[in-house]
């Protein structure tokens, strides 16, 4: 038996147009959500995320603000620059996007940033508010993994959930998340005994790890859900053979792009989980959909107003 796909490309298309409608409203009451980026310097992956990011807010309506300092910026300079976004009313997400040039004190600088527009979720003052179940902002990656379990209608409450990562960005919110959400869970890292022993007792298993394909059907349980937020590049022919041999349709874009992108967890796992989110058109989507969401949060909790109804907060 194979595993249903939980198509997070629909899934974030359904929360954008709900988040475009919302948008419709606020803007004509004359609170349009506005989101400020940050991007320092001329990193080419952080510039194609940027460029998503505000392309993403044109569709949805919200107002958006590209700053790009240049890579010489010091730490003061871009406090000052934070400062300024922080003081200005109609900027409500401010999202410092990383990484940061090594020169420059990046903790100091997103502790900077007004937990009121933090639209990353990434300041104590939020992890704090959502490990006491409080209302804040989320972050992105782990709020969207939320939303396909919650709009795929797949169970959490009681159920036994293993989180493979312990970032402070994806796998200890995703823990959080899930606690709140009243699930038993369990937060592995690369010092955990019986790794694969561990998933298996897992009826929801996430993915954060950052490791091509290393979760095989080894560490899965027949029937379980498979949430898989890896993002990996594979150039290597011989990785690629190891993965995808047979797969035409993986086979064309290896041949046309010569790199394919894999999750954390082995294709092979997807013939004896329950259900499972692919790489790409899984996870990744939720990301920027959940940005826009905590955007319009934002925009929303800083005037007093009730936040938009989705699951996580
Ligand atoms: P990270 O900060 O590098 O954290 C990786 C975690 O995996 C760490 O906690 C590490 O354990 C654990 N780990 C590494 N090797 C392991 C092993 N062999 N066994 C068990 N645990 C192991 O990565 P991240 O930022 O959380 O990202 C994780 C993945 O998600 C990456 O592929 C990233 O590209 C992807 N990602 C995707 C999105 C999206 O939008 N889809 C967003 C963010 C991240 P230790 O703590 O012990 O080192």
């Amino acid at each position: 038996m194979s595993a249903n796909i939980l198509d997070g490309t629909k899934i974030a298309q359904e929360i954008r147009s709900e988040i475009a409608a919302e948008v419709k409203t606020l803007s004509a009451a004359g609170l349009r959500p506005g989101l400020a980026v940050v991007l320092v310097g001329h990193n080419p992956a952080s510039e194609i995320y940027v460029r998503g990011k505000v392309k993403a807010c044109e569709e949805l309506g919200i107002f958006s603000e590209k700053l790009a300092p240049s890579e010489t910026a010091t730490t003061a300079e871009l406090l000052d620059v934070v400062d300024n976004l922080n003081r200005r009313d109609e900027i409500d997400g401010i999202l410092v996007q990383l990484p940061l040039p090594s020169h420059v004190d990046a903790k100091k600088i997103l502790l900077a940033v007004d937990p009121a527009k933090d639209v990353d979720g990434f300041h104590p003052m939020n992890v704090g508010f959502l490990s006491t179940q409080r209302p804040g902002l989320v972050p992105c990656t782990p709020a969207g993994c939320m939303e396909i379990l919650k709009r795929s209608q797949i169970p959490v409450a009681g159920r036994e959930a293993v989180v493979v990562g312990r970032s402070d960005i994806v796998g200890k919110p995703a823990a959080m998340l899930l606690i709140n959400a009243n699930a038993t869970v369990t937060v592995c890292h690369s010092k955990t005994h019986d790794l694969p022993g561990v998933c298996r007792r897992a009826d929801i298993l996430v993915a954060a790890i950052g490791r091509a394909g290393m979760i095989t059907k080894d560490f899965v349980k027949p029937g379980a859900t498979v949430i898989d937020v890896g993002m990996n590049t594979i150039t290597d022919r011989a990785e690629f053979d190891r993965f995808f041999a047979g797969n035409h349709k993986r086979e064309d874009s290896f041949q046309k792009r010569g790199s394919t992108l894999i999750g954390d967890v082995h294709p092979e796992v997807a013939e004896i989980a329950g259900a499972i989110t692919p790489v790409p058109g899984g996870v990744g989507p939720l990301t920027i959909a959940m940005l826009m969401f905590n955007t319009v949060k934002a925009a929303k909790m800083r005037r007093g107003n009730q936040v938009p109804a989705l699951s996580h907060r």
